[in-house]
């Protein structure tokens, strides 16, 4: 109970039939993480060393949680989920205790996928002149990267980091032996937020008008979970009207409602 900013769960119900528009990402890290795990003799055999760990970066809400956990569903690995920003903030003077710990709770449960969410918040290069927090956050990274040099590329633990800002990462962690495998997620493309508005409505009751290459045309810039976020206001609208389902109107709606906030944040210093 005192770890709250660790989170452990043991199987994931993620699948990657769940994630749209990420095909070739999805690729790349099955391939990094979970065939290491799966198939480990694939790497003997051809002599070379399997990545430890794996850099996710792009915008928020593109599925760079998903990913992490339909990995950990695929190889039964245990999922580690630990919230950069959060490992700080909560742990001033223990964040570097708090990874050791990981590390070797990750260890005694492996296989073990660590997935450290909001790295930036511990991996960022500071420039400035460090104060006592600084200095803080500046152990809880040394402690981060001597964990990840401390332990073997074929054993059975991967990292798979995220943030949304690699340009501001400490190119410390990027080194061969650490997140040797960078995997850029980006926004989807008008097929890929068709893909996903499909997943997100598949399971509801979707009037017959519901069009969904027309929603995808009208969602550009729209990230995952911003589609998600439209499907579940257009069941909110359905629900408000007592409809049986979810009709096209409700989900025109909802794409102006979530879509339109959105656009007025826009940064137009471009
Ligand atoms: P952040 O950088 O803010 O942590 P993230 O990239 O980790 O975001 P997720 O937490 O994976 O984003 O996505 C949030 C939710 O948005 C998911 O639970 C899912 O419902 C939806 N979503 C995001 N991306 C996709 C996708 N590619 N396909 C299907 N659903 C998606």
């Amino acid at each position: 109970p005192l770890i709250t900013a660790m989170e452990v769960i043991d199987s994931q119900e993620v699948d990657y039939s769940e994630i749209g528009g990420l095909d070739q990402q999805i690729m790349e890290i099955s391939e990094s993480v979970e065939l290491p795990i799966t198939k480990p003799e694939v790497f003997e055999r051809i002599g070379i060393t399997p990545p430890k760990g794996v850099l996710l970066f792009g915008p928020p809400g593109t599925g760079k949680t998903l990913l992490a956990k339909a990995v950990a569903h695929r190889t039964n690995a245990t999922f580690i989920r630990v919230v950069g920003s959060e490992l700080v903030q909560k742990y001033i003077g223990d964040g570097a205790k708090l990874v050791r710990d990981i590390f070797e709770m990750a260890r005694k449960k492996a296989p073990a996928i660590i997935f450290i969410d909001e790295l930036d918040a511990i991996a960022a290069t500071r420039l400035e002149d460090t104060n006592g927090a600084d200095r803080e956050v500046q152990r809880t990274l040394m402690q981060l990267l001597a964990e990840m040099d401390g332990f073997d590329n074929r054993g059975d633990v991967r990292i798979i980091a995220a943030t949304n800002r690699a340009d501001v990462l400490d190119p410390a962690i990027v080194r061969p032996g650490r997140l040797d495998r960078i995997i850029e997620i980006p926004l989807p493309d008008k097929d890929g937020r068709e893909t996903i508005f499909r997943i997100h409505t598949e399971r509801l009751n979707i009037g017959s008008d519901v069009d969904v290459k027309k929603l995808s045309d009208l969602t550009e810039g729209a990230s995952g979970a911003d589609i998600g976020a439209i499907v579940m206001e257009a069941g909110m609208l359905a629900v408000r009207n007592d409809s049986d389902h979810i009709g096209m109107s409700d989900l025109l709606d909802a794409v102006t409602k979530v879509m339109v906030p959105k656009a007025n944040n826009v940064d137009h210093s471009e």
